[in-house]
């Protein structure tokens, strides 16, 4: 393929990716998003795997390749749960991470580069730079996929003088890029032969350890209720990993797409931030909300608890009603049976809304996706600032397998590890229905006085047998 050609194919796929991620920015484009990111993946391959013909046996190679991570991807992705996505977005980083430091290393040993001067001086930072992002994305991913799987838990991590302990990986950083930087002047060879030469394998080699240290440092101090942003974050360092591996490769396309993914999940860790009213900086060095040493308040109170048949009477006796969504609608599937409801109580002329807390569930944008796939229409999806105010107007609110977004504690116990983070007040309503199995708490792991408040009731069950047993009651 000529250079041209390859070029303009690369220059198409480009704006297939821009066009995709502005697609899927509202959910009634983001079917026509995936579309243009899928067509422009599709271009970006063909013309990539053209490119390189020539070089030996480098189709073979590519093939065989691709059937496996093809095959391993198919079989994964077909056979993922919804409630596991978070994980398996998790994991995924986690290899484009190891991507990143597995060429960085190759680009290190390839003999075949010739480069002089400040040329080879960007390339060796160039490589000294993608192994670091590699290696922070790719740790710092499998601790969040242990963490999101519940392998581990949830709970922050928090040394003492962790931030010292921070600081001083962060300027054995800087310290062994320098030296790594003095010793590759001139090295070239196989790694055992760079490390007894000191052609800069050594630093190199202590970074790598650093930086996958410091992801799974940074990881493990975060807690429960912050964990989002962490996901984004990580989103964002996939980004940046790909854009320096393009960058090690000469691959234009790949800088490009790396450097969309990179400032596309920085600006989500920014909403996400802002949403959960965080400080992106406290986020990330880790225990946030941990640092007053207060224990949370105990929760006291009696429960009140309601059946199907009496939550069948509340909602047709109400006129506004509020549907909020969480995990435990995920966990249950229950996406369909409420749309059934919804469908049947509408058509009775009551007004139906779902208020849709940013960090319900357990990755950005899960309870869209799930309302999308029981074609909820979006005219009746709305985000917790545009239904917050309104709660006072509505008649039942009906929780769904959601705990901490509907958390008051969140605003009125300065102690709590959710403190300061905005909630859906439901409880400004007339009624509040709680579905979900048992008193448990939520992924942040703190009680919820919303339980026992005066005008609450709780539904108990799994929440799609809860809700058919609604449905049935409505209808019958
Ligand atoms: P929570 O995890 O706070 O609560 C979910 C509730 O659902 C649980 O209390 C559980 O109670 C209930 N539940 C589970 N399964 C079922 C079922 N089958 N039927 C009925 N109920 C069920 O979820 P929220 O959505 O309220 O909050 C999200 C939390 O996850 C926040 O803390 C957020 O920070 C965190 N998070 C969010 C991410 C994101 O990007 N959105 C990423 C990572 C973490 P029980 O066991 O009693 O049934």
């Amino acid at each position: 393929m000529s250079h041209s050609l390859l070029t303009m194919s690369y220059i198409v796929a480009a704006i297939l990716f821009i066009l995709s991620l502005s697609g899927l920015s509202n959910p009634e484009t983001s079917r026509r998003g995936n579309y243009y990111g899928m067509a422009g993946m599709a271009i970006a391959i063909i013309a990539t795997a053209i490119a390189i013909a020539g070089a030996g046996n480098v189709y073979a190679v590519l093939i065989v390749a691709v059937l496996i991570g093809g095959t391993i991807g198919a079989i994964l992705a077909s056979r993922v749960a919804m409630t596991q996505m978070p994980e398996l977005v998790a994991i995924m980083h986690s290899l484009v991470g190891m991507a990143a430091v597995l060429v960085g290393f190759a680009n290190f040993m390839d003999s075949s580069i010739n480069m002089t001067g400040s040329e080879k001086t960007i390339h060796e930072i160039e490589i000294y730079i993608g192994i670091l992002i590699g290696a922070v994305t790719f740790s710092g991913s499998v601790i969040a996929f242990c963490k999101l799987s519940e392998k581990i838990s949830g709970k922050p991590l928090l040394l003492p003088a962790r931030h010292w302990f921070n600081l001083a990986l962060l300027i054995g950083v800087f310290v062994l890029g320098g030296l790594f930087l003095q010793q590759t002047e001139g090295s070239e060879g196989s790694l055992p032969m760079l490390l007894l030469d000191h052609g800069g394998a050594l630093p190199l080699l202590i970074m790598t350890l650093i930086a996958l240290t410091f992801g799974v440092h940074m990881v493990m101090a975060i807690g429960g209720a912050d964990m989002p942003v962490v996901v984004s974050m990580l989103n964002s360092y996939s980004g940046w990993a790909a854009a320096a591996t393009g960058f090690m490769l000469s691959n234009d396309l790949l800088i490009v797409t790396g450097a969309l993914v990179g400032s596309s999940g920085a600006i989500l860790s920014y909403i996400m931030c802002r949403a959960m009213n965080r400080n992106f900086i406290s986020v990330i060095a880790g225990g946030f909300g941990t640092a007053s040493g207060g224990v949370a308040a105990a929760i006291e109170g009696e429960v009140q608890p309601i059946d199907a048949d009496e939550t069948a009477s509340v909602l047709l006796a109400a006129k506004n009603i509020m549907i909020i969504p969480g995990y435990g609608m995920a966990v249950a599937q229950a996406q369909h049976t409420v749309y059934e409801i919804t469908k049947f109580l509408r058509e009775k002329g009551k007004k139906v809304r779902f208020g849709i807390h940013p960090v319900a569930g357990r990755m950005p944008g899960h309870m869209n996706v799930l309302l999308a796939e029981a074609k909820v229409p979006y005219d009746i999806v709305f985000e917790m600032e545009e239904v917050n105010e309104d709660f006072a107007n509505v008649d039942v609110s009906i929780v769904i397998g959601a705990n901490d977004i509907v958390n008051p504690s969140a605003l009125d116990d300065p102690n709590s590890p959710i403190a300061g983070m905005p909630v859906l007040e439901c409880w400004h309503g007339k009624t509040t229905i709680v579905l979900k199995r048992s008193m448990a708490s939520g992924y942040a792991g703190v009680g919820n006085p919303l339980f026992v408040l005066e005008n609450t009731r709780m539904l108990f069950g799994d929440a799609n047998a809860t809700m058919q047993a609604v449905l049935k009651a409505l209808k019958g």
